[in-house]
Protein backbone atom coordinates (compact mmCIF):
# COMPACT_ATOMS: atom_id res chain seq x y z
CA UNK A 1 0.00 0.00 0.00
CA UNK A 2 1.31 3.60 -1.04
CA UNK A 3 2.77 5.74 1.90
CA UNK A 4 -0.03 8.36 2.43
CA UNK A 5 1.64 11.52 1.92
CA UNK A 6 -0.30 13.14 5.04
CA UNK A 7 -1.91 11.10 7.70
CA UNK A 8 -4.91 13.14 8.92
CA UNK A 9 -4.35 15.04 11.92
CA UNK A 10 -6.88 16.74 14.18
CA UNK A 11 -8.71 19.79 13.29
CA UNK A 12 -6.16 22.87 13.14
CA UNK A 13 -8.00 25.78 15.22
CA UNK A 14 -9.52 25.52 18.65
CA UNK A 15 -9.73 26.53 22.19
CA UNK A 16 -12.40 25.77 24.83
CA UNK A 17 -13.48 29.16 27.06
CA UNK A 18 -16.06 29.46 30.22
CA UNK A 19 -18.64 31.91 29.09
CA UNK A 20 -17.47 34.77 31.30
CA UNK A 21 -13.65 34.48 30.09
CA UNK A 22 -14.62 35.00 26.25
CA UNK A 23 -13.86 38.29 24.85
CA UNK A 24 -16.82 40.37 25.99
CA UNK A 25 -18.60 40.49 22.27
CA UNK A 26 -18.34 36.75 22.01
CA UNK A 27 -19.57 36.26 25.52
CA UNK A 28 -22.80 38.63 24.43
CA UNK A 29 -23.63 36.82 21.60
CA UNK A 30 -23.13 33.55 23.20
CA UNK A 31 -25.49 34.66 25.60
CA UNK A 32 -27.94 35.96 22.98
CA UNK A 33 -27.66 32.57 21.67
CA UNK A 34 -28.64 30.89 25.10
CA UNK A 35 -31.52 33.08 25.13
CA UNK A 36 -32.80 32.09 21.92
CA UNK A 37 -32.46 28.48 22.69
CA UNK A 38 -34.51 29.01 25.98
CA UNK A 39 -37.38 30.38 23.76
CA UNK A 40 -37.22 27.77 21.21
CA UNK A 41 -40.80 25.37 21.73
CA UNK A 42 -39.68 23.06 18.77
CA UNK A 43 -40.78 19.76 19.88
CA UNK A 44 -37.67 18.25 17.44
CA UNK A 45 -34.61 19.77 18.70
CA UNK A 46 -34.25 23.15 20.65
CA UNK A 47 -31.68 25.48 19.15
CA UNK A 48 -31.02 28.95 19.46
CA UNK A 49 -28.19 30.90 16.97
CA UNK A 50 -26.74 34.33 17.33
CA UNK A 51 -24.89 36.43 14.15
CA UNK A 52 -22.87 38.91 14.26
CA UNK A 53 -21.39 41.48 11.79
CA UNK A 54 -18.23 43.11 10.87
CA UNK A 55 -19.97 46.32 12.16
CA UNK A 56 -21.14 44.77 15.10
CA UNK A 57 -24.60 44.23 14.16
CA UNK A 58 -26.20 41.42 16.34
CA UNK A 59 -29.26 39.31 15.57
CA UNK A 60 -30.34 36.49 17.46
CA UNK A 61 -32.98 33.26 16.37
CA UNK A 62 -34.48 30.40 17.67
CA UNK A 63 -35.29 27.67 15.30
CA UNK A 64 -39.08 27.54 14.04
CA UNK A 65 -40.02 24.82 12.13
CA UNK A 66 -39.73 21.17 12.19
CA UNK A 67 -37.82 18.78 10.04
CA UNK A 68 -34.88 20.36 8.30
CA UNK A 69 -36.23 23.84 7.52
CA UNK A 70 -35.42 26.83 9.84
CA UNK A 71 -32.63 26.44 11.37
CA UNK A 72 -31.52 28.74 13.92
CA UNK A 73 -27.92 29.26 12.56
CA UNK A 74 -29.53 30.02 8.81
CA UNK A 75 -32.54 32.24 11.03
CA UNK A 76 -30.23 34.16 12.57
CA UNK A 77 -27.59 35.13 9.25
CA UNK A 78 -30.48 35.91 6.60
CA UNK A 79 -31.92 37.78 9.63
CA UNK A 80 -28.26 39.50 10.27
CA UNK A 81 -28.00 40.20 6.20
CA UNK A 82 -31.48 41.97 6.53
CA UNK A 83 -30.30 44.26 8.77
CA UNK A 84 -27.22 45.12 7.97
CA UNK A 85 -26.00 47.59 5.12
CA UNK A 86 -24.58 45.80 2.44
CA UNK A 87 -21.10 47.03 2.72
CA UNK A 88 -20.94 45.92 6.34
CA UNK A 89 -22.23 41.77 5.68
CA UNK A 90 -19.24 39.88 6.18
CA UNK A 91 -20.34 37.76 9.16
CA UNK A 92 -17.80 38.16 12.30
CA UNK A 93 -19.17 35.57 13.89
CA UNK A 94 -21.48 32.84 14.96
CA UNK A 95 -22.89 31.53 18.07
CA UNK A 96 -24.81 28.34 18.48
CA UNK A 97 -26.45 26.59 21.22
CA UNK A 98 -28.86 23.28 21.15
CA UNK A 99 -30.01 20.50 22.85
CA UNK A 100 -32.62 17.73 22.44
CA UNK A 101 -35.89 18.76 23.97
CA UNK A 102 -35.40 16.94 27.30
CA UNK A 103 -31.80 17.87 27.36
CA UNK A 104 -30.37 20.43 29.50
CA UNK A 105 -27.93 22.93 27.32
CA UNK A 106 -25.19 22.14 30.48
CA UNK A 107 -25.87 18.14 30.99
CA UNK A 108 -22.39 17.42 32.20
CA UNK A 109 -20.97 18.37 35.61
CA UNK A 110 -17.38 18.02 35.25
CA UNK A 111 -15.86 20.60 33.05
CA UNK A 112 -13.19 19.66 30.63
CA UNK A 113 -9.84 19.91 31.45
CA UNK A 114 -6.86 21.05 29.18
CA UNK A 115 -5.97 17.46 27.32
CA UNK A 116 -9.82 16.73 26.01
CA UNK A 117 -9.69 15.89 22.32
CA UNK A 118 -11.67 18.14 19.75
CA UNK A 119 -14.02 14.75 18.48
CA UNK A 120 -14.46 14.31 22.44
CA UNK A 121 -16.20 17.30 23.17
CA UNK A 122 -19.99 16.29 23.73
CA UNK A 123 -22.69 19.03 22.84
CA UNK A 124 -24.43 20.07 20.08
CA UNK A 125 -22.28 20.73 16.69
CA UNK A 126 -23.48 23.02 13.52
CA UNK A 127 -24.97 20.78 11.07
CA UNK A 128 -23.51 20.13 7.59
CA UNK A 129 -26.23 22.34 5.85
CA UNK A 130 -25.91 25.20 8.17
CA UNK A 131 -22.15 24.94 7.46
CA UNK A 132 -22.18 24.72 3.81
CA UNK A 133 -24.82 27.71 4.13
CA UNK A 134 -22.98 29.73 6.16
CA UNK A 135 -19.97 29.61 3.57
CA UNK A 136 -22.03 30.10 0.30
CA UNK A 137 -23.53 32.91 2.55
CA UNK A 138 -20.75 34.54 3.59
CA UNK A 139 -18.08 34.21 0.84
CA UNK A 140 -15.54 34.76 3.38
CA UNK A 141 -12.57 32.06 1.82
CA UNK A 142 -12.64 33.85 -1.49
CA UNK A 143 -10.47 36.69 -2.02
CA UNK A 144 -10.52 39.12 -4.25
CA UNK A 145 -9.22 37.27 -6.79
CA UNK A 146 -12.37 35.15 -6.94
CA UNK A 147 -10.58 32.15 -5.30
CA UNK A 148 -9.95 30.39 -2.38
CA UNK A 149 -7.89 32.54 0.40
CA UNK A 150 -6.33 29.72 2.64
CA UNK A 151 -5.54 32.46 4.95
CA UNK A 152 -8.79 33.05 5.62
CA UNK A 153 -10.23 31.01 8.80
CA UNK A 154 -13.54 32.62 8.14
CA UNK A 155 -15.75 34.05 10.52
CA UNK A 156 -15.69 32.51 14.21
CA UNK A 157 -17.84 30.04 15.37
CA UNK A 158 -18.79 29.05 19.20
CA UNK A 159 -20.78 26.20 20.53
CA UNK A 160 -21.97 25.54 24.16
CA UNK A 161 -20.27 22.21 24.91
CA UNK A 162 -22.23 19.94 27.07
CA UNK A 163 -20.42 20.97 30.04
CA UNK A 164 -21.31 24.80 29.39
CA UNK A 165 -18.21 25.16 28.82
CA UNK A 166 -17.61 27.09 24.82
CA UNK A 167 -15.75 25.36 21.77
CA UNK A 168 -14.82 28.37 20.08
CA UNK A 169 -13.35 27.66 16.73
CA UNK A 170 -13.57 28.97 13.16
CA UNK A 171 -15.35 27.92 9.58
CA UNK A 172 -12.28 26.72 8.48
CA UNK A 173 -11.49 24.33 11.31
CA UNK A 174 -15.91 22.74 10.30
CA UNK A 175 -15.67 23.22 7.13
CA UNK A 176 -12.19 22.80 5.53
CA UNK A 177 -12.41 22.16 1.80
CA UNK A 178 -15.44 23.55 1.22
CA UNK A 179 -16.84 23.96 -2.73
CA UNK A 180 -16.68 27.50 -3.91
CA UNK A 181 -19.14 28.76 -5.73
CA UNK A 182 -18.07 31.11 -9.24
CA UNK A 183 -19.62 32.46 -12.34
CA UNK A 184 -17.98 30.91 -15.18
CA UNK A 185 -16.97 32.82 -18.31
CA UNK A 186 -19.19 32.04 -21.27
CA UNK A 187 -16.29 32.74 -23.89
CA UNK A 188 -15.20 28.89 -24.23
CA UNK A 189 -18.53 28.06 -24.02
CA UNK A 190 -19.47 29.98 -27.05
CA UNK A 191 -15.99 29.31 -29.14
CA UNK A 192 -17.30 25.58 -28.60
CA UNK A 193 -21.18 26.67 -30.50
CA UNK A 194 -19.10 28.79 -33.08
CA UNK A 195 -16.75 25.68 -33.34
CA UNK A 196 -19.72 22.85 -33.25
CA UNK A 197 -20.09 20.11 -36.34
CA UNK A 198 -23.38 21.81 -36.89
CA UNK A 199 -21.54 25.35 -38.20
CA UNK A 200 -19.33 23.20 -40.42
CA UNK A 201 -20.96 20.02 -41.35
CA UNK A 202 -20.59 16.71 -39.96
CA UNK A 203 -18.34 14.79 -42.03
ZN1 LIG B 1 -28.28 23.32 10.66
Amino acid sequence: MPQAVRNLDTPGQWQLFELADLPEEERVAVEDAIAAYHRSTNPEFRAGACAVAEDGTRVARHNEFEGQEGHAEMLALTSLYRAVSPTEKKLKLLALAASAPDEELARIPQKYGKRVKFDDIEGESICGRCRKFISDYTGNFIGDDGKNNPNDRGPIILMVAATGQILRTDLRTLYPKPHLPRQISLEPLEQNITGSPDRYGAK
